[in-house]
């Protein structure tokens, strides 16, 4: 801790290795690639997609996040109890909640509207079921937490920890031992997180091995209206709301956030994601557990921007492949049922290209059209990921700012080495 000097060049150390990672894997991905295609049917092909593609870099990247995946309902449960607890009353844990949702779901709505707007002006043409928004009330949390179902564990993290609060003494003590559970889980991943180059890297070579990057060429008016919607929306929905609201600069905020942006880009999930999340915006940008262990596994269930972007474009462009002209109220239309089919999106890789027949339908368009897109929603989908978890990370510097919950000293000092 005595030279923060030291700290920095560790913080960017850190950053560098995950970032020349995931260019080496892009790299050696398509290099992979070529040789697979370039001399089809030979040894050494056959050896490059059996040893190496679909050994080496596909298991070193499958143990990564499973690494990580297992911290996350252990880690979500005592942090929101910490979190409940801390914040001292359900009056609090309420007003947190719905001042979250409605941050959560104006953000998407904007993020629609400015996709449809690219993809009208654009038009990339030329060239599951909401049933699944479970119940939120578990009846067997073993059972709801087995099968992953965020919602349910928040809400009954959230009932422990009001428990805990009307405990007196038996509280206090349990209160104890979650806080310590909580240390525990967050050290955990700042030990996965030591390894996140070489994960990110077999990650992103596998990606790259088994695909190249030829497949956006056919539909690269489509990929590019995507992508330019994700960057506004991360400048000016983002930067407006970190700028004025969170009052912090932007760019120290995402290169503060940059390991987690990077990872979601490499696992395409925001589940997955979480542990990373949670752990830099509580220790490397200053938001307090209160607010961080709530709005975080929320946002990353809840809150997909980069989806409803995605949805967005997706549509016109199949309308217009389609030859349908949309009319005014269909736009609308496309507004709420992606911003709902985004809400009800679970936060796995592909999981937005199958709500996105949701949307579609809505608007008499056949769901079969997917198709047209689904040679390059692997890209498309680590890049909205990033901006999922982006915005998940912003609405909560947001809200923490305005609850008062804040650490300015965190933000404005050197990132300690383990969060780099
Ligand atoms: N992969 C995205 C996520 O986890 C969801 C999607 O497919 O759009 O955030």
């Amino acid at each position: 801790m005595s030279n923060p000097n030291v700290l920095t060049r560790n913080q960017h150390t850190t950053t560098y290795r995950i970032l020349i990672a995931l260019v080496a894997g892009l790299f050696l991905g398509v290099l992979l690639f070529q040789i697979t295609i370039a001399w089809p049917d030979t040894v050494l092909a056959a050896h490059v997609k059996a040893v190496w593609i679909d050994g080496i870099f596909k298991w070193g990247g499958e143990v990564f996040i499973r690494l990580l995946k297992v911290l996350v309902v252990p880690l979500v449960f005592f942090s929101l109890i910490c979190g409940v607890c801390a914040s001292g009353s359900g009056h609090h844990v309420t007003r947190l909640g719905l001042r979250t949702l409605v941050y959560y779901l104006l953000t998407t709505a904007i993020a629609i509207t400015i996709a449809l707007l690219l993809a009208v002006c654009i038009d990339p043409g030329q060239g599951a079921d909401l049933g699944s928004a479970q119940d939120i009330f578990p009846s067997n949390i073993i059972q709801a937490m087995a099968q992953g179902s965020m919602l349910q564990v928040i809400v009954f993290s959230i009932l422990v920890g009001l428990g805990i609060l009307h405990s007196a003494g038996a509280g206090q003590r349990i209160l104890a031992v979650c806080e310590d559970a909580n240390t525990l889980m967050l050290r955990l991943v700042t030990l996965v997180m030591q390894i996140a180059p070489y994960g990110v890297f077999c990650l992103v070579t596998t990606v790259f091995a088994s695909k190249g990057v030829e497949f956006v060429v056919p539909l690269f008016a489509y990929v590019l209206t995507v992508v330019l919607a994700l960057l506004v929306h991360a400048g000016l929905t983002y930067g407006s709301l970190l700028l004025f609201l969170a009052r912090v600069n932007p760019l120290r905020f995402i290169q503060r956030l940059f390991p987690a942006l990077i990872f979601a880009f490499s696992t395409a999930s925001s589940a997955a994601t979480i542990p990373i999340t949670l752990r830099l915006v509580e220790k490397a940008i200053g938001v307090r557990n209160a607010v961080a262990a709530f709005t975080i596994p929320l946002g990353a269930t809840l809150n997909m921007d980069g989806t409803a972007i995605m949805q967005g474009v997706a549509t016109v462009f199949i309308a217009s492949a389609a030859g349908v002209d949309l009319v005014f109220s269909d736009y609308v239309i496309i507004i709420l049922t992606a911003t709902l089919a985004s809400v009800g999106t679970a936060a796995v890789p592909s999981a937005g290209l199958v709500t996105l027949s949701i949307v579609l339908l809505q608007v008499g368009l056949p769901a079969e059209a997917i198709g047209l897109i689904l040679g390059v929603d692997r890209l498309l989908d680590m890049l909205r990921t990033a901006l999922n978890v982006l915005g998940d990370a912003t609405v909560t510097a947001v809200v923490a700012r305005q609850e008062n919950l804040w650490d300015q000293a965190v933000f404005d000092g050197p990132t300690p080495k383990s969060e780099a």
